[in-house]
C-alpha cells in the first residue's frame, strides 16, 4: 500500500510516498515558496533520482498538482498513476479537544478542524489548505487527518489545567494541549518492542529534542503529563524559543522596552532560546564549535537547556509514581552524544547511568545504559511520516 504523507506550511509542502508493507520511503521532497517568486519543487526518489526545478506554485492545489507530476514522471517517477496512491494522511498540528485520535476526514471534520484554526492560527490554516487541495485533486482517495495534539488528549485535567481563572478555559478553551505527539507516540511505542515489555505496563519519558523540544510522560501508553502547553513555545527552551519563564518578565519587559504583543510574541519565539543566550545560533552543531572556542555563552547555553531537560525527567519520574525507560529523540536527542550525557550525569540516583562508549553513537535505535542501569536510557529515530503513514493504513483498512 502507498500512503501519501502531506505536511502543509503557509508557504511550503512536505511530502513522502510511503510503501507501507515494504516500510520504504519511494520518493520524498518539497514543494516550497508556495504563492511567493521563485517557488520550487525539490524531489528525491529512494533510488538517488532527484529534482530540483523552479516552477510557478501560486497555491497550495497547484503544488499538490507538481508533486503528482513529478511522482508519475518518466524520470524521476515512482508510480505509473494516480491510482497507486492508495489514500492520503495529512499531519495536522491542532486538534483541539475534539480529537483524540486520527481521523479518516470528511465534510463534518474538516469543519471541526477548521474550528480548531483559533488555537494554532499560524499552523491549522496551511493543514486546512492542504487536504481542501487534495480532495480536489485526488478525488476518492480516503485522507487521514493525524494530529500533534491528539496523543496527548489522555493527560488528567490536573495536568492541563492553568491555574488562571476557570472561565477562561471554559470561554476559549485556554489549556495545556502538547505537541509532537506523533513523535511521542511512535518512540514510545518502539521503546517497548525493543524492551520485549508489554506497552501498557511501562513508564517512559519520551524527550523529543529539536529545533523544537518537548518532553512527555507516557504511562502505561498513555500520555499523562507533557511539556509544552497551549502553544510549543511553552517547556523547555529550545533553538529560539524560550519555553517556559515567569509570566510575570512578559510584562516587566513589554513595559520597559515599549513592545507590541507582536514583538514580544517574536522575541520568545525567535530571538530566545539557546540562540537568545549564546548570541550565536539556534543550531546545536553550531554551538558545539563555539564551546570547542571557548564560547562561555554557548556553554551556558547547553547547560541551561541540559539542565532543563534533566529536571523534566526527574519531575516526571515522579509524575508517574516511577520510571523504566528514558527516550532520546530528533535531532539533538539523535545525534548528540554530548547533550545526552550532561542530561544523564548524576542520574544514578534514579536509575538512570549511560555507557560513554554505547553513547558515542548517532542516529540508531540502541541502549545505551549500563548493564545494570535499573532505569534504560534508549535511543530511537523518531519517524513521524512513518508513522503518519501508519495510522492512515490503520483507519482505512
Ligand atoms: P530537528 O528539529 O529535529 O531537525 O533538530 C535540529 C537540531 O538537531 C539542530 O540543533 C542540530 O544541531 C541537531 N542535529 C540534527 N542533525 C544532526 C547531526 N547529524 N549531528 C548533530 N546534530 C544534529
Amino acid at each position: 500500500m502507498n500512503i501519501l504523507v502531506i505536511n502543509a506550511g503557509s508557504s511550503s509542502l512536505k511530502y513522502q510516498l510511503i510503501d507501507v508493507d515494504g516500510k520504504n520511503v519511494l520518493a520524498k521532497g518539497v514543494c516550497d515558496r508556495i504563492g511567493i517568486a521563485g517557488s520550487v519543487i525539490k524531489h528525491k526518489t529512494y533510488d538517488d533520482r532527484s529534482i530540483n526545478k523552479e516552477v510557478v506554485m501560486e497555491n497550495h492545489q497547484e503544488a499538490i498538482k507538481q508533486l503528482i507530476d513529478v511522482l508519475t514522471d518518466q524520470q524521476v517517477g515512482v508510480i505509473k498513476s494516480l491510482d497507486e496512491i492508495n489514500a492520503v494522511g495529512h499531519r495536522v498540528v491542532h486538534g483541539g479537544e475534539k480529537f483524540f485520535s486520527s481521523v479518516i476526514i470528511d465534510d463534518e471534520v474538516l469543519k471541526t478542524i477548521e474550528e480548531c484554526e483559533e488555537l494554532a492560527p499560524l499552523h491549522n490554516p496551511p493543514n486546512v489548505i492542504g487536504i481542501k487541495a487534495c480532495n480536489e485533486i485526488l478525488h476518492g482517495v480516503p485522507q487521514v487527518a493525524v494530529f500533534d495534539t491528539a496523543f496527548h488528549q489522555t493527560m488528567p485535567k490536573k495536568a492541563y489545567i492553568y491555574a488562571l481563572p476557570y472561565e477562561y478555559y471554559e470561554k476559549y478553551k485556554l489549556r495545556k494541549y502538547g505537541f509532537h505527539g506523533t513523535s511521542h507516540k511512535y518512540v514510545s511505542e518502539r521503546a517497548a518492542v525493543l524492551l520485549n515489555k508489554p506497552y501498557d505496563q511501562l513508564k517512559i519519558v519520551t524527550c523529543h529534542l529539536g529545533n523544537g523540544s518537548s518532553i512527555t510522560a507516557v504511562d502505561c501508553g498513555k500520555s499523562v503529563e507533557t511539556s509544552m502547553g497551549f502553544t510549543p513555545l511553552d517547556g523547555l527552551a529550545m533553538g529560539t524559543r524560550c519555553g517556559t519563564i515567569d509570566p510575570a518578565a512578559v510584562t516587566f519587559l513589554m513595559n520597559k522596552e515599549n513592545l507590541s504583543t507582536d514583538e514580544m510574541d517574536c522575541i520568545m519565539n525567535k530571538k530566545s532560546g539557546v540562540f537568545g543566550v549564546s548570541g550565536v545560533s539556534s543550531d546545536f552543531r553550531d554551538l558545539d564549535k563555539a564551546v570547542a572556542e571557548g564560547n562561555e555563552r554557548a556553554e551556558l547555553a547547553l547547560q541551561i537547556f541540559s539542565y532543563q531537560v534533566k529536571k523534566f525527567i526527574g519531575a516526571y519520574a515522579c509524575a508517574m509514581g516511577g520510571l523504566d525507560a528514558v527516550v532520546f529523540t530528533a535531532g539533538i536527542g539523535e545525534n548528540n552524544p554530548d547533550i545526552r550525557q550532561r542530561v544523564c550525569t548524576n542520574m544514578e540516583f534514579l536509575g538512570i547511568s549511560i555507557d560513554p562508549e554505547k553513547n558515542n553513537t548517532r542516529g540508531i535505535e540502541i541502549d545505551i545504559s549500563t548493564d545494570d542501569a535499573k532505569v534504560r536510557t534508549l535511543i530511537i529515530p523518531t519517524n513521524e511520516e512513518l508513522a503518519i503513514a501508519r495510522e492512515t493504513i490503520r483507519l482505512i483498512s
